[in-house]
């Protein structure tokens, strides 16, 4: 009994000394100290790997529509010498961020399409390759048509800033003659746009009506492959493009739940109801996608660009309802974080998720 007594007395002046102590500048201080060590020491969870792979990274899993714990769409391709983003959707910097991804090593960002789901955090991929990195030029932007507006608008509609940022921490922190964008417009008639002999990636056209043209990439590194659709409905294009592919990310609206949505919302938010309508006829469903998936031949099909961005268990059954039908095996439908890796000289391609 006298024992309890003791240890009760014990609980209670740790708990009184916690939170005195908590008050104190000194552990306060040392407290502050340990969590900016802590985060400085953090490994880059892309840099851990060893010997030679290629990697895809979902740091943004879903479409326009808001899902939470989910970014737009942003697909992080690496190799061991190369980094590339596939579009920089809304929050998709802060994911990387958040997996300690070093944005310095950041090869070029390519746009599959200039709507605004996949284009909104450019801004914040430039600041995040400049200040304090290793980027040597201007921050490559490979897209079609059109990049130029874009790129051209950012740098006008953040002048200011990269202008502050140099003039208060210095051109050896903030270089200014790197800031800014090196914008590639995509000729289809010159598809490939990068081969240094190892990786080489080619640009090809999807179906994704109005919006034209449209992207989408294939990586080929060393025998292993990972296509990204970019926006389409089901495309022939594409799967021509994917043939034999270890991998495929493939893009998603649930023709279930959106058709569901549309017509619930018809009466309550009739605009909202077409919005509805209309996306339905320029992305795949799931079964399309997987549809394609096996025209194609592709090993892996992994589903991105959730629409709607599914938050449940149940929901996530939804979504995919009778993909199993039409693809047994071999799929995933994405979160944030579902990391493929691809090593070279292996028919392996393993799926995880990078936190
Ligand atoms: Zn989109
Ligand atoms: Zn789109």
């Amino acid at each position: 009994m006298k024992k309890i007594y003791y240890l009760l007395i014990a609980a209670i002046l740790i708990l009184i000394v916690t939170f005195f102590g908590f008050r104190t500048s000194v552990v306060q201080n040392y407290l502050i100290d340990f969590d900016f060590e802590r985060q400085w020491n953090n490994q880059d969870k892309l840099v851990t790997f060893e010997g030679d792979y290629i990697i895809g990274l979902v740091c943004g899993s879903r479409g326009p529509l808001p899902g939470k714990g989910r970014a737009e769409p942003c697909i992080m391709i690496k190799t061991p010498d190369h980094m590339f983003i596939v579009d920089t959707g809304d929050g998709s910097r802060q994911n990387l961020m958040n997996w300690q991804v070093d944005l310095g090593n950041l090869d070029a960002v390519l746009f599959t399409h200039l709507h605004s789901d996949h284009i909104s955090d450019l801004a914040d991929y430039h600041l995040y390759s400049w200040v304090t990195q290793n980027r040597d030029g201007k921050l490559p932007v490979y897209g079609p048509q059109g990049t130029q507006r874009v790129t051209e608008g950012i740098t006008r509609a953040y002048e200011l800033d990269t202008e502050w940022r140099t003039l208060h921490h210095g051109e050896d922190v903030a270089p200014s003659d790197i800031a800014g964008f090196d914008t590639k417009i995509i000729d289809l008639n010159s598809p490939v746009i990068f081969d240094d002999g190892s990786l080489k990636i080619t640009a090809f056209e999807v179906d994704h009506f109005p919006v034209d043209p449209s992207l989408g990439y294939r990586f080929d590194y060393k025998g292993r492959s990972i296509v990204i659709s970019g926006d389409t409905d089901y495309s022939k294009n594409l799967i021509e493009q994917s043939k034999n592919a270890d991998l495929l990310f493939h893009d998603a609206l649930s023709y279930n739940m959106i058709g569901r949505a549309e017509e619930i919302s018809l009466d309550i938010e009739p605009q909202l109801s077409r919005i509805f309508y209309d996306i339905q006829d320029y992305h795949a469903s799931p079964i399309e996608a997987a549809q394609a998936a096996n025209e194609a031949n592709v090993k892996e099909l992994i589903f991105y660009h959730l629409i709607p961005a599914p938050q449940t268990f149940l929901a996530k059954i939804i979504f995919v309802r009778g993909v199993n039908e039409v693809r047994p095996d071999n799929w995933t439908l994405a979160d944030d974080g579902t990391m493929a890796i691809l090593p070279v000289n292996s028919e392996d391609i393993t799926i995880t998720n990078i936190e």
